[in-house]
């Protein structure tokens, strides 16, 4: 059993030019911060070679008209998909990977091989839709991770839950209308970007009921994080007895993060992976998989993420950072928030 990290170095070919955030020092960041921690020394973690996924795995998600359009401009040398999102001539093969590393880590834990593991790719995904890229994403791969569950698996219920600072648009766009995939995100107000995340999108139709926002102040903490997670995702997150868990897992919500706003603390990473690691025994078997999102400090990447692998293995990291300043009347908004998203939810669960 133990923990699977997905990598390949050529996740680091993906280039989006000198000065932009998502860069792949990214990556090596973390996996230097994984080689220092000595984690794979214990024999409970293992490095897994990704392989890329299929058309048919990317169809299952995307238009072909979307999926047409980013390999004929990275066939061309590259350029911009939209506004921010940057491609190179090797970042379609890449974003296949991305999106196949998403997928051995499903299949590497519903096999039973390994507990649970931690995707470790890029170009991340879930500001992505059937048919747009967006905010440096190309192609979802949290979604095309479920999809493969469901259609492989026959898998009938799997919580998504993105803890990105962002709104995952693309995600909550591609299962708005079904109860077979639970989208719950936590995340800076949306109001500037991407302007989706609003805590009465719920679901449509079917799908009403299975889409949970908490948007919160800039600013807001961890304190409101905690309260966020304990009042409003865990008790959903029981009562919809999911089969599986996935994570997106962003870590721009760090106050020195530069892009993401919600001050949260460097130690409140592996806390969050603890709570969840915890869920997934409690709901699922323990079957649990994280696929990287955003998060742009280096400085943080190379130790938290390493932290969280080691929470998901049952060990423990200490991170030494000083806390970021408290911001009472982002906290009181926060509350304010939290108990509306409550207000709203108890119509689909009791909470
Ligand atoms: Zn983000």
């Amino acid at each position: 059993m133990g923990t699977a990290i997905i990598y390949t170095p050529r996740y680091l070919d993906h280039r989006t030019g000198g000065r932009h955030p998502e860069r792949p020092r990214r990556l090596t960041a973390i996996i230097n911060g994984i080689l220092e921690s000595r984690l794979i020394e214990t024999g409970c973690i293992r490095l897994i070679e990704p392989r890329p996924a299929s058309m048919e795995d990317l169809e299952s998600i995307h238009k072909a008209e979307h999926i047409n359009r980013v390999r004929s401009i990275c066939s061309a040398g590259g350029g911009l998909l939209d506004e921010e999102t940057e491609v190179s001539a090797e970042s379609f093969d890449v974003a296949i990977m991305a999106a196949g590393g998403a997928i051995e880590a499903v299949e590497r834990v519903i096999s039973g091989e390994f507990s649970n593991a931690f995707a470790l790719i890029r170009p991340p995904g879930h500001h992505a839709g059937p048919d747009y890229s967006e905010g440096f994403c190309i192609f979802n791969n949290v979604a095309i991770a479920a999809r493969y569950l469901q259609r492989k698996h026959g898998l009938e219920r799997i919580l998504i839950l993105d803890i990105d600072t962002h709104h995952g648009n693309g995600t909550q766009d591609i299962f708005y209308d079904t109860s077979s995939v639970l989208y719950m995100s936590i995340h800076e107000d949306p109001r500037e970007f991407p302007g989706t995340g609003f805590i009465w999108e719920v679901g449509a139709g079917e799908g009403r009921g299975y889409t949970v926002n908490i948007p919160l102040p800039y600013g807001s903490g961890d304190p409101a994080y905690w309260r966020a997670m304990k009042t409003v995702v865990l008790p959903i997150a029981e009562q919809y007895r999911p089969q599986f868990i996935l994570v997106s897992a962003g870590f721009d919500g760090y106050y020195r993060d530069g892009i993401g706003n919600l001050a949260l603390s460097a130690q409140i990473y592996p806390k969050i992976f603890g709570v969840i690691h915890d869920l997934a025994h409690k709901v699922c078997g323990g079957r649990l998989v994280a696929v990287l999102e955003g998060g742009y400090n280096t400085w943080l990447l190379r130790r938290a993420a390493a932290a969280c692998i080691a929470r998901m293995a049952g060990m423990a990291i200490k991170i030494m950072d000083r806390r970021p300043p408290i911001n009472l009347a982002a906290q009181k908004g926060a509350e304010k928030i939290i108990e509306a998203v409550k207000r709203v939810q108890s119509r689909y669960w009791s909470i």
